[in-house]
């Protein structure tokens, strides 16, 4: 049963190295943030004025908040990892699950799909 879907296969790995490229920097950006630094808000410039104390629980959540984003920027730079390696594989645009094709219009708005829709919603309400 050889069904071979033609996909266009460097489209859809440009477009998951330009992802991984942004979720990279996005994580770097967090890391920066959750280790003291914060260059999102350096740029207010010339006030820089150390309020005493004062914000130190707004600190902690926005820490614990910029952690939530990174270990969510972190399993999507899994997936498209993953994808792309499934590209290399030969195996890119076929559901991890059932190993049916993912539709080629779910591919085009997430193109680190690894799952079909059904297998998707059936493994996140796990
Ligand atoms: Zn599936």
């Amino acid at each position: 049963m050889a069904r071979k879907r033609k996909l266009d296969l460097e489209k859809f790995r440009q477009r998951l190295e330009e992802t991984r490229q942004d979720l990279q920097l996005g994580l770097q950006r967090i890391e920066d943030r959750t280790s003291g630094r914060d260059p999102l808000n350096s740029d207010t410039a010339g006030e820089d004025f150390d309020e005493p104390g004062g914000d130190a629980a707004q600190e902690t959540l926005e820490r614990t908040q910029a952690m939530a984003i990174g270990q969510n920027l972190k399993e999507m730079l899994e997936n498209v990892s993953s994808a792309l390696r499934k590209i290399d594989d030969g195996t890119y645009g076929i559901c991890d699950i059932c190993q049916k094709d993912i539709p080629k219009a779910r591919l085009e708005i997430m193109p680190f799909a690894t799952m079909c829709t059904a297998c998707r919603e059936r493994h996140s309400t796990r």
